[in-house]
């Protein structure tokens, strides 16, 4: 007998068609993931044992030198950014004085700033922009050499696939790695959504990346408050002596060790999986979904891709006649029965995301969105 909690609690569950966002859970964790976190919740283990174990088994999977888990991947950009600190002046984040955090600078390009960039501003650094948020006057090379002085502790790059969220008018990957590299610089991405694909995993780090930041509560399906550092060694003796179970800001990032084997099992299951069979699966749901309203005089389905976080990985819009129905389309959808969550694709138009949806969730929601177009 499974405990129904939300209904105990008088909350409505939700299908989620909008993708891997964060605000109504992300992801699904798999039942071996529950099993794994189940398991480790029942016994006492010395943390940092179970962390040099699993972190050698998730740089192994990951094929990186190293890799670390957090509490998610907002806090691995605030803890990759102190560590980054720490090492450039070869003490301990936690013993340097307020003016040699306050003088360090860690660049970052003004068409990646975002609202996930507070992690390392609050780091304490000084932020220093480069470029512009636009396509007029790209950045170069030089324009990155110029921004980059004696205080330079970091540069954090965003990364995104195409088609996603993203402002134009950064440099490219590789020119940064560039840049980076004949200054010594570490290069931090944060590819928190960028799996799929699969091999962002350890492509960036290969590429020169000293580390990526994976968000383990989105499409890794591990536990929601989980994140995952992975790159080269040279960083991480930093990264383990700043991040929990330290004292200093590590110890505000706590990670128990459920989280730390249920990431785990959630990428040896994510590296494991047959993504072009899950892809196909994908495509057949979007075919058939857009075949059952061919010819609709109010609803039509088409597909897109990659989606709006620049994943290659396919998903629908579904749109309705009425122009600016969106809203009141998301309203009736939200308080039905089942009650669906998803997000506008344009004024009249709503996301269906197969990402994180079952067979069973998406037959309903066709079935939903039939009957909600005569009502709009
Ligand atoms: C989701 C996301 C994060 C935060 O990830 P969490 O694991 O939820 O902390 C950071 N950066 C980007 C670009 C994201 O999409």
């Amino acid at each position: 007998m499974t405990r129904d909690i939300y209904g105990e609690l008088g909350v409505r569950k939700v299908i989620n068609a909008a993708g891997t966002y964060t605000m109504v859970g992300g992801s699904r964790m798999s039942e071996a993931t529950l099993e794994a976190m189940n398991a480790a919740a029942r016994d006492h283990v010395v943390l940092k044992e179970l962390q040099q174990k699993v972190h050698g088994r998730l740089a192994e999977l990951t094929r990186n030198e190293a890799a670390f888990v957090t509490n998610g991947a907002a806090a691995a950009l605030h803890i990759a950014a102190a560590a980054c600190i720490a090492k450039k002046y070869g003490r301990l984040y936690r013993a340097l004085s307020p003016e040699q955090i306050a003088k360090s600078e860690i660049v970052i390009h003004r068409a990646h700033r975002n609202p996930y960039d507070w992690s390392v501003r609050l780091v304490g650094a000084k932020i220093v922009e480069v470029g512009f948020p636009n396509t007029i006057l790209p950045t170069t090379e030089d324009d990155l050499e110029y921004a980059i002085t004696e205080n330079t502790a970091a540069i954090f790059y965003f990364f995104m696939g195409a088609g996603g969220w993203m402002a134009p008018g950064a440099l490219g990957f590789e020119g940064t790695l560039r840049v980076a590299a004949r200054h010594g610089i570490p290069v931090i991405v944060d590819s928190a959504a960028q799996v799929p694909p699969v091999d962002n995993l350890w492509r960036l780090t290969e590429m020169g990346a000293t580390a990526c930041v994976f968000s383990g509560g989105k499409d890794l399906r591990g536990p929601q408050a989980s994140g995952l550092i992975v790159g080269k060694r040279e960083l991480f003796s930093w990264i383990e002596r700043t991040a929990f179970p330290e004292y200093g800001v590590g110890r505000m990032f706590k990670v128990g060790r459920e989280e730390i084997v249920g990431l785990l099992a959630a990428v040896e299951q994510y590296v494991a999986m047959d993504h072009g069979a899950r892809a196909a699966w994908a495509e057949r749901r979007i075919a058939s979904t857009i075949a059952e309203f061919e010819g609709d005089p109010v609803v039509s389905v088409r597909r897109v891709y990659p989606n709006e976080a620049g994943q290659p990985f396919p998903q629908m819009v579904i749109s309705f006649a009425k122009p600016g129905c969106a809203a009141e389309a998301l309203r009736q959808l939200r308080e039905g029965n089942p009650s669906i969550f998803t997000m506008a694709a344009d004024d009249r138009s709503v996301f269906v995301n197969p990402m994180t949806l079952r067979d069973d969730e998406i037959d309903a929601i066709v079935s939903r969105v039939g009957e909600v177009k005569n009502s709009l």
